[in-house]
């Protein structure tokens, strides 16, 4: 037997209810690869799995949790053997299949990315979809030109777990990182991560009707859009480009205009994790592994049992998680 978060669904009411409940291996899904996971995090999806489902989960009782790390116990598939340190993330696990906020789990070995060396499941989990999902957005900024001594560049959303990754990753690889964060009495916490600027969020969020503004940012990661990424898409600088992660603040974009990409040649690039093909996983993994400071990381951690998770899955849909939760689920 071993311990599992399980949401149950209440058919009359259509009400859904956490918590930290014994299963055993023969209620685990079929898949090849058995799991004992050493942890799990918590992302904006996670708070929408842990509660109202968010139109994600289809079928109750569920075991949520989007991403994993832990140990091989068991595999059909020849990739992986007892004993492999692995990490999941993506592919819709802990939404469409049971996830990671349990002591096992059961995936298809496609899932699976062998742990990189030099990082331990914990450090993979601080790191986690939010990490990541950072690293895939620096890469593509790399991928379309973006080089230290551009100018600086903006990361929304800051304070939050993609946002804090993508600020530490981007100053240890030289570039000057203006955070933006609606939360002011996170701006040690963010210059620690190595931001020279702090950009108050009001600053952003007005919807103006100018075709373009001053050209500040040589480069941006977006966890918000909304009327966040209308405004920035007129800051940026000629040539430039926005990786476009998130939509903390709305999935419109307003306000935004055809001017900065037919006069300016700005560049908006989207970032998706979960389907991401295995091999631009694995370099992802690698350049986090070469390229995050793990002192900086570690700083960002915020520790929690499964106990704790129907608390900071609500928290994190209200914008109020600083950092990267990581979850021992044993
Ligand atoms: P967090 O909740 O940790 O961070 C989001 C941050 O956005 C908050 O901390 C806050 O930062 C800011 N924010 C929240 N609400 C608003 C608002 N109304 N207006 C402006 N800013 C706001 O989430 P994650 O970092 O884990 O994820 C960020 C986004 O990226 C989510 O939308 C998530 O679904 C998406 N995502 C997408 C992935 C992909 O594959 N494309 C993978 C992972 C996440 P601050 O307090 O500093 O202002």
């Amino acid at each position: 037997m071993f311990n599992a978060l399980v949401v149950e669904k209440d058919e009359e009411s259509g009400k859904t209810s956490a918590g930290v409940r014994k299963m055993g291996l023969d209620e685990l899904p079929h898949a090849e690869v058995t799991v004992a996971v050493d942890y799990s995090t918590v992302n904006y999806k996670d708070g929408l799995c842990i509660g109202p489902g968010g139109g994600l989960v289809r079928k109750y009782p569920h075991v949520p949790g989007i991403d994993f790390a832990g140990t091989v116990e068991a595999s059909e598939d020849d990739r992986y053997k007892p004993g492999d340190k692995v990490v999941l993330t993506g592919w819709r696990v802990g939404e469409a299949h049971w996830g990671g906020y349990a002591q096992k789990a059961r995936v298809k070995a496609d899932w699976l990315v062998p742990l990189p060396s030099g990082l331990t499941t914990r450090q993979a989990m601080a790191v986690g979809t939010a990490g990541l999902t950072a690293m895939l957005a620096v890469m593509a900024l790399e991928d379309h030109g973006l080089k230290p001594g551009h100018g600086p560049v903006l990361v929304t959303g800051a304070a939050g777990g993609v946002g804090s990754v993508a600020v530490a990753l981007l100053a240890n690889l030289g570039h000057e990182v203006a955070a933006v964060t609606g939360r002011p009495e996170t701006a040690d916490y963010l210059k620690s991560l190595g931001a020279s600027q702090i950009v108050p969020r009001e600053e952003l969020t007005e919807v103006t009707r100018k075709p373009l503004e001053s050209e500040l940012w040589a480069g941006c990661v977006d966890a918000v859009a909304g009327a966040m990424l209308g405004r920035v898409l007129k800051q940026m600088k000629y040539g430039s480009s926005v990786a476009a992660i998130g939509l903390a603040g709305g999935a419109a974009i307003e306000g935004a205009l055809i001017t900065p990409f037919i006069l300016r040649g700005v560049n908006l690039l989207g970032i998706d994790s979960v389907m991401q093909p295995y091999e631009n996983r694995l370099r992802a993994w690698e350049r986090i592994a070469a390229d995050l400071p793990m002192d900086r990381l570690e700083a960002m951690v915020q520790p929690a049992t499964l106990g704790d998770l129907p608390t900071l899955g609500a928290a994190i849909l209200k914008g109020q998680v600083q950092g990267r939760v990581v979850v021992d689920v044993n």
